[in-house]
């Protein structure tokens, strides 16, 4: 065969098989990108899950620790972290910091964490939400060998006895803005001997608090331009966890019988009758305000809850948080307020996976942003510089002096505290949102200010309608006893963080919501009947798992 012949049909197979390449091109295009995808989102959780990937910096950022109390020096015993508001083994700077300075005294570090009786109304439902998320706690860090204490009474008592008893040179402790942590935090720094160092480690906020602002601010307005500012230097990603790399000398911590703990934790938050309580597939059943089971608890769930490929908030649903204030689309917020109040995950951790995903949504994240970071943390500094974060004295000037004005107008309906927790009022929107909270423990965001708003339009006073509104969110929500919940019912009801509207009957200056404007937003007869529909199949499930006898135990969580 001469080469001449060959020449053109080699030429005109290779001109056809590379136009069928450019056929396939966007299709390969494509499935490289589907491939992408699927690889990114399973490292995404990989990194998280196993251990922290570390972009950043290992070493905790001076801004977010202060020296509540110098040691003298006289000791070189081990570092106590005393966990509290951040119920987390990872992403967590407080235990990161307590690990760095055992690091650099060469000597182990230790987490404790101290159980109270009762905590602001706190019922079965947040108990075992919490227990539960502290057992898997206890997991993680036995490996990373990192023992874990639990104990029971007053932090201000057992802790300072146990550093004695393993003569810690160091506490480092968690950061909250609320009344009863700084009281503890307080008597701590008392009652630990001077050999002590006392450190604070604000891991529950991106931006630290007393970094943020150095005082009360106005509104969402006033420090949003301060945090974004601070967010190059604060939002950064976490180092993995590893222990200082000394043993543990120490007292060997006690098993925990989390069962057994958890049972007569919750039995003495049940009704009337404490023999009651018992626990079907791994909740409560029994009990005044019995756990909820939606949210699995702990920072496993937690993970999986923001970056799960079943049905993760980043990873599944954020197209829907478009939706978020209407409260007939379900699934559209992220609900993922139990863990951030728990500190089951780090605020900071989901702040950076949603700026991992600007591009796929930008208008979505930069609300959840937003929400999660800006108003979020404007609530810490709120209770922070406001002594009077959950009474009327906590309100701006011409708030209070128009609720005083307002507060002996004629109101058209009154309820008692009791008729309200038992939703029976004439409104069955408002029924049903109160109903949402009692049964399923999670009220709509949406839902929340017109509650609260009408809780300020049939009470007595704007003071009575404040503390029923402060006693119902911290009983019943999952996310209550939050400076998120003060700020929300100071919000509704005192103005706080808003601006003074057109004056009106009862409300003065205080903007107003109605029932009108909720229906011009969403169907209300649509959320009345699925609240309906809810509370009956949740109350279904209660009766025919509640006991009649002591009921076998079986564990869903653990
Ligand atoms: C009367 C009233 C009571 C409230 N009580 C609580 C409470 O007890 N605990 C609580 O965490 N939030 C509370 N909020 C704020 C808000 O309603 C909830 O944070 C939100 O509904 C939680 O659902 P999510 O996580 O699905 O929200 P998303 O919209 O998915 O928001 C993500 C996160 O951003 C933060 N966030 C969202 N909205 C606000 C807000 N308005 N202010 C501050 N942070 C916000 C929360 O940490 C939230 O988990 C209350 C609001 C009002 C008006």
């Amino acid at each position: 065969m001469s080469k001449r012949k060959v020449q053109p049909s080699i030429e005109s197979a290779l001109k056809a098989t590379k136009k069928e390449v450019e056929k396939l091109k966007p299709a390969i295009k494509k499935l490289k990108q589907e491939v992408n995808k699927v690889v990114n989102s399973n490292e995404d959780l990989d990194n998280v899950r196993v251990s922290t990937t570390n972009s950043g910096t290992d070493e905790v950022h001076t801004g977010r620790v202060r020296s509540l109390k110098e040691g003298n020096g006289s000791r070189k015993g081990p570092i106590l972290y005393w966990m509290s508001r951040d119920q987390r083994s990872r992403d967590n700077w407080a235990l990161l910091h307590a690990v760095q300075e055992a690091k650099r005294s060469g000597v182990a570090v230790a987490v404790v964490f101290n159980l109270v009786d009762s905590f602001l109304n706190a019922q079965a439902r947040h108990f075992g939400f919490m227990l539960r998320g502290l057992r898997i706690v206890e997991k993680n860090l036995q490996a990373a060998d990192i023992p874990f204490f639990l104990f029971r009474g007053k932090a201000q008592e057992t802790i300072p006895e146990f550093v004695e008893e393993c003569g810690a040179s160091m506490v480092v402790m968690d950061f909250s803005p609320l009344r009863i942590g700084r009281v503890w935090r307080d008597e701590l720094c008392k009652n630990v001997s001077p050999a002590v160092a006392v450190h604070e480690v604000d891991a529950h906020n991106v931006v630290p608090v007393w970094e943020a602002s150095p005082k009360l601010e106005y509104g969402a307005r006033t420090i949003r331009t301060k945090i974004h500012k601070l967010l190059p230097e604060y939002l950064t990603d976490f180092p993995v966890l590893k222990n200082s790399g000394h043993v543990w000398s120490g007292p060997t911590p006690p098993p925990i019988d989390w069962e057994a703990l958890i049972t007569e934790v919750l039995s003495s938050h049940c009704c009337l009758d404490l023999t009651k309580l018992s626990v079907i597939s791994g909740i409560s059943v029994g009990a005044e305000v019995p756990e909820i089971d939606w949210c699995e608890p702990g920072e496993d769930a937690a993970i999986e809850h923001l970056l799960g490929d079943k049905n993760g908030f980043l990873t599944k649903r954020l197209a829907k948080y478009e939706f978020r204030n209407d409260p007939t689309k379900l699934g559209s917020l992220s609900s993922i307020s139990p863990y951030l109040h728990y500190g089951q995950i780090a605020p900071q951790r989901a702040a950076l996976e949603a700026r991992r995903r600007q591009k796929e949504a930008p208008k979505n994240i930069d609300s959840f942003f937003e929400e999660l970071v800006v108003r979020r943390e404007l609530a810490d500094n709120y209770c922070y510089y406001q002594p009077n974060y959950d009474n009327i004295n906590g309100a701006w000037e011409w708030a209070q002096i128009s609720l005083k004005a307002h507060a002996k107008d004629k109101r058209e309906f009154v309820y008692t505290q009791e008729q309200l927790e038992k939703g029976k009022t004439h409104d069955s929107l408002w029924n049903a949102a109160q109903l949402e909270m009692v049964h399923y423990g999670k009220m709509h965001g949406f839902m929340r200010m017109y509650w609260a708003k009408k809780i300020l339009e049939w009470t007595e006073s704007p003071e009575e309608a404040l503390r029923i509104a402060i006693y119902l969110n911290d009983k019943y929500e999952m996310d209550g006893r939050d400076p998120n919940g003060y700020v929300g019912c100071m919000w509704s009801i005192c103005g706080i963080h808003d601006q003074g509207w057109k004056e009106r009957p009862v409300f003065g200056k205080i903007r107003y919501m109605n029932l009108a404007g909720c229906k011009r937003k969403f169907n209300v007869d649509g959320y009345i009947s699925y609240v309906d529909r809810l509370v009956s199949s949740l109350r279904k499930k209660a009766k025919s798992s509640a006991p009649t006898e002591a009921a076998p135990r079986s564990s869903k969580f653990f």
